[in-house]
C-alpha cells in the first residue's frame, strides 16, 4: 500500500518534472557516453524538426544533421567528456533545412555518477538568431548613419543598406525609388540585385493608382504588398514587363520626410507569391527609416549647396555665383575672339511696390521679373540676383556698335516691363540699366560689374527707365562722388555737420517767431559748404536720413536750451528730405527727437516741398496726419515751384505756406511775380492757412508783402541764416 503510493508520488513528480523542461522555450536534453540522447525537452525536438521528445531518446546529432556539422558537434561533445573542455555559452552558427542562417547559444557539462565517473553529459542550447539579427542591424545602421553624418554619397549609402538587409532576407530583392522634385515620378535610387533592365524599363513612371507596388505606394501615401503579381490589378500594365524577370510578389513601403511628405519608397521582390514575414516586413520598416533619413540628408545638403550659390527668392545664381559665371563667359568671348555685355538692371520705384502692397507683393514681382528675364535669354546667357531689386544679365554678344546689347537690352527691358497685375491692380514697371562690354571696359568680372553698376548709376541720374552704356567720364564721376559718400560718412562721425539758424519774422509786430534750421558742413579742408554741394549727394546715397535726423534732434534741443535760457519761445523749422519722410518710422524717429529734448511739439515746424508730397500724395496725407496729431506743425516749403494741383492743397493737413524766393526775388516790378504772390496769400489765408515769403532782401519787397497782407517773412533783410551764438544775441537784443 505505501510502495504504491510511493510510486504513485513518484509518478507524479516524474510528469510535473517532464512538464517544466518542456515549457523551458531553452532546448534541455541529457546525452549518454556515445552521445545517444536520454533525456530531452520539446524544444529540442522541435530544433531538429520533430515533433514529440521521445522521437530523439537513443538516436544522435547523425540521425539529425548533415554529417558534417553532426561530426562537430560529437566531437565537440567528446571533449567535453573525457577531455576536460569548458563549453559554457559558446555561440554557434549553422543553418536548418531551408538554408536559413541559425544562431545558439550553447552550454554543455559532463554528467558524472555517485562516484565521479563521466557517464554523459547534460547541454542547454537557446536560439539566439532574432537577437544577432538585431545587433548585427543595429551594428549596420550605426555604419550607415556614421556613412550619412559624414555626407557620403547617397547611391553609396543606399546601396550598404540594401546590400544588409538582403543579406537578412535571403530571396529577396531590394530596392529604393526616390520621388523627384514635383513628387510626380519614381526613379531608381538603388537596386543592388534587381536586373538593370528592369530598372530601365520602369524607370521615371508617374505614381498613381494602379502603377505597380512602389507607384501605388508612393501615391497612396500607404503599404502596398502584392502577393501574387500575377493575378494583383496593380500590376496590370507591368505583368508582363516583370515575368521574364521571375518575381511573383512585390511589397512597397512609403518612405516619409518628417514634414510628412513623400520621399520615395523601398520595396522587396520576392520569387514566391507571398506577402512578407514578419521579419523581412521589420527590415523593410528598418530600411524605410534610415533611406528616409539619408534621402533627407542628401536634399538638406543640396538646398545648402544651392542656397550659397543661388537667391532663394528667385532662384538665379546670387552675387557671390556672379564672379565665376562672368569668369566662364569671359573665357569664352576669348575664346571666340566675340564680346559680352553685363548689363546691371534695376527696378524703378521698387520700394513702393513692397512699401504699399508689401512684401509679398515685393516678392511676388521680383520672381516675375526674374522669370520675364529668363525667357528672353539663351541657354548660355545668365541672369543673377545682385541683391535687393537690382540683377545683372549677361549677354553673350555685343555686335557692332553695340547693335547686338542694343536689342537685346530693348527686349529685357520690354519683358519686365509688361504689365503685372497684384491683388487686382495693374502695374508698369521701368526699369534704368547700365551696361559694359567684355573686353571694351574691362576685362575682368569686378570691373565689369563696377562699370556696368556706373553706367547704371548714370541712368538712374538721368531720371530713369533708361539705359547707358559705360564711359570713363562715369567713372571719374563715380568715383568721385563715392569718395564724397565715404567723407560725408566720416564727416557724421566726427561730427562735423552744424546748424545755421535763419530768424522768421512777423510782418505785423515785427518781432522774431521762429528760425529756420539749415545745414552746414565744416569740413577739415574745403572749409564750410552750404546744403546745395552735399544735400543732393546724401539723398541718393540715403545718408540724408541719418544727416536728417541729427538736424531734427539737434533743432529740437536747441530750441529748448533756448526756452531754458528764458529767451522768447521761437518755432523751429526743420526741412524734411523725401528719402526721410518715406522712412517708416519717420513719425516715430519725430516723437522720439521730442521726448528726448522735452520740446514742446508746438515749437516744431516741419518743411515738406510740394514734390516730396505729390510722389505718394496719399501716403503723404496720412503721415502729415500723423504728425499734425503729435501736435508739430507743418508748412509747404518753396510753395508755387511744385506742380501740386490747387484743389489738393485744402486736404493736406498744413498749417503754413512758404512762397518761393523766387517769386519773391523780382518784387514788386514784376507784374506776374507779383500777381502770383498775392493770389498765394490769398489764396492760403482762404485755406484757414498762415503765408511766409522767402528771401525776401529789399524794404521794397517787404512793403508789397505786408500791403498783401502776409503774415511773416524770412530774408537777407532781417537776418543771414548764422551760428548758434549769432542768433541767440540777435535774440538778446545786443
Ligand atoms: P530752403 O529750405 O528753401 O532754405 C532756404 C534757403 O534760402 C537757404 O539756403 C537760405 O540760406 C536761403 N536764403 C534765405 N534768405 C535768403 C535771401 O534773402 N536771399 C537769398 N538769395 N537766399 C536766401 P541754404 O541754407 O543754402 O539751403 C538751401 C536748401 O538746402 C534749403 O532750401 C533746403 O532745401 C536745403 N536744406 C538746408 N538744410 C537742410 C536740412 O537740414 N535738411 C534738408 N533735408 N535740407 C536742407
Ligand atoms: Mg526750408
Ligand atoms: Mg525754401
Amino acid at each position: 500500500m505505501s510502495k504504491t503510493r510511493h510510486s504513485s508520488n513518484n509518478d507524479v513528480q516524474a510528469m510535473l518534472l517532464r512538464a517544466l523542461i518542456d515549457q523551458v522555450p531553452d532546448q534541455l536534453f541529457a546525452k549518454d557516453c556515445e552521445s545517444r540522447f536520454v533525456v530531452a525537452n520539446e524544444a529540442a525536438a522541435r530544433a531538429v524538426g520533430q515533433s514529440a521528445s521521445h522521437a530523439l531518446i537513443g538516436k544522435t546529432d547523425l540521425d539529425f544533421y548533415e554529417e558534417s556539422v553532426a561530426h562537430t558537434l560529437l566531437q565537440q561533445e567528446r571533449a567535453v567528456m573525457f577531455e576536460g573542455l569548458s563549453f559554457v555559452d559558446v555561440e554557434e552558427r549553422s543553418w536548418d533545412q531551408s538554408e536559413r542562417e541559425k544562431w545558439h547559444i550553447a552550454t554543455k557539462l559532463p554528467l558524472r555518477n555517485g562516484r565521479g565517473e563521466v557517464i554523459g553529459l547534460v547541454g542547454c542550447c537557446r536560439d539566439i538568431t532574432s537577437r544577432k539579427r538585431e545587433e548585427r542591424l543595429r551594428a549596420g545602421e550605426a555604419a550607415i548613419l556614421e556613412c550619412i553624418a559624414g555626407s557620403a554619397d547617397i547611391a553609396d549609402v543606399l546601396d550598404t543598406l540594401l546590400r544588409l538587409v538582403e543579406v537578412e532576407c535571403s530571396g529577396i530583392s531590394a530596392t529604393v525609388l526616390l520621388l523627384d522634385e514635383e513628387g510626380r515620378r519614381l526613379h531608381s535610387g538603388c537596386a543592388p540585385s534587381l536586373p538593370h533592365s528592369w530598372i530601365h524599363a520602369v524607370d521615371g513612371v508617374v505614381i498613381g493608382e494602379g502603377v505597380g507596388s512602389c507607384g501605388t505606394a508612393a501615391f497612396r501615401r500607404e503599404p502596398v504588398i502584392v502577393t501574387d503579381i500575377e493575378t494583383d490589378p496593380l500590376w496590370e500594365e507591368f505583368r508582363d514587363l516583370i515575368r521574364p524577370y521571375g518575381f511573383m510578389a512585390c511589397w512597397s513601403w512609403p518612405i516619409f520626410a518628417a514634414d510628412g511628405s513623400v520621399l520615395g519608397t523601398t520595396a522587396m521582390y520576392c520569387t514566391e507569391a507571398r506577402g512578407p514575414t514578419p521579419t523581412e516586413t521589420r527590415l523593410a520598416a528598418f530600411a524605410t527609416h534610415v533611406a528616409g533619413i539619408a534621402i533627407q540628408r542628401k536634399k538638406s545638403d543640396d538646398r545648402i549647396r544651392f542656397l550659397a550659390q543661388n537667391d532663394a527668392l528667385t532662384s538665379l545664381p546670387n552675387r557671390f555665383r556672379l564672379e565665376p559665371v562672368i569668369n566662364h563667359a569671359i573665357r569664352n568671348a576669348a575664346m571666340r575672339q566675340s564680346e559680352a555685355a553685363i548689363v546691371f538692371v534695376d527696378i524703378d520705384g521698387f520700394k513702393n511696390v513692397n512699401d504699399d502692397l508689401g512684401h509679398r507683393a515685393g516678392d511676388h514681382v521680383l520672381r516675375v521679373i526674374a522669370e520675364r528675364m529668363l525667357s528672353v535669354l539663351d541657354a548660355r546667357e545668365t541672369a543673377a540676383r545682385f541683391g535687393g531689386d537690382e540683377f545683372v544679365v549677361l549677354l553673350r554678344e555685343a555686335g557692332l556698335d553695340n547693335s547686338v546689347t542694343l536689342a537685346r537690352v530693348a527686349a529685357l527691358r520690354a519683358a519686365v516691363g509688361a504689365p503685372i497685375i497684384i491683388d487686382g491692380h495693374t502695374f508698369h514697371l521701368t526699369t534704368s540699366m547700365g551696361v559694359a562690354h567684355y573686353p571694351r571696359d574691362g576685362e575682368t568680372p569686378e570691373v565689369l560689374i563696377a562699370n556696368a553698376h556706373a553706367a547704371l548709376f548714370r541712368a538712374k541720374e538721368l531720371g530713369r527707365d533708361n539705359v547707358q552704356f559705360f564711359t570713363i567720364e562715369m567713372k571719374l564721376g563715380l568715383e568721385g562722388r563715392l569718395f564724397r559718400q565715404e567723407e560725408m560718412r566720416r564727416g557724421l562721425r566726427h561730427e562735423e555737420f552744424i546748424l545755421y539758424y535763419q530768424p522768421q519774422v512777423s510782418l505785423t509786430t515785427g518781432l522774431m517767431i521762429g528760425v529756420e534750421a539749415l545745414v552746414r558742413w565744416q569740413h577739415p579742408t574745403l572749409g564750410l559748404l552750404a546744403p546745395g554741394e552735399f544735400v543732393a549727394l546724401a539723398e541718393q546715397t540715403g545718408l540724408i536720413v541719418k544727416l536728417g535726423d541729427w538736424v531734427l534732434r539737434t533743432a529740437c534741443r536747441q530750441n529748448k536750451a533756448w526756452q531754458e535760457a528764458g529767451l522768447p519761445p521761437l518755432v523751429v523749422s526743420v526741412n524734411v528730405s523725401a528719402r526721410q519722410f518715406r522712412e517708416r518710422d519717420w513719425v516715430a524717429r519725430v516723437a522720439a527727437a521730442l521726448a528726448e529734448s522735452g520740446l514742446d511739439p508746438q515749437w516744431l515746424e516741419l518743411e515738406l516741398t510740394e514734390s516730396l508730397i505729390m510722389q505718394d500724395p496719399r501716403r503723404a496725407v496720412t503721415t502729415m496726419q500723423e504728425l499734425r496729431d503729435l501736435g508739430v506743425q507743418i508748412a509747404i516749403d518753396d510753395f508755387g515751384t511744385g506742380y501740386s494741383n490747387l484743389s489738393s492743397l485744402k486736404t493736406f493737413p498744413i498749417n503754413r505756406l512758404k512762397i518761393d524766393q523766387s517769386f519773391i526775388r523780382n518784387l514788386p516790378d514784376d507784374q506776374g511775380d507779383s500777381a502770383i504772390t498775392a493770389a498765394v496769400i490769398a489764396l492760403g489765408h482762404q485755406l484757414g492757412l498762415s503765408v511766409i515769403a522767402e528771401g525776401v532782401e529789399t524794404r521794397e519787397q517787404m512793403t508789397f508783402l505786408q500791403q498783401k497782407g502776409c503774415d511773416d517773412m524770412q530774408g537777407y533783410l532781417y537776418g543771414r541764416p548764422m551760428p548758434v551764438g549769432d542768433l541767440q544775441d540777435m535774440l538778446r537784443g545786443s
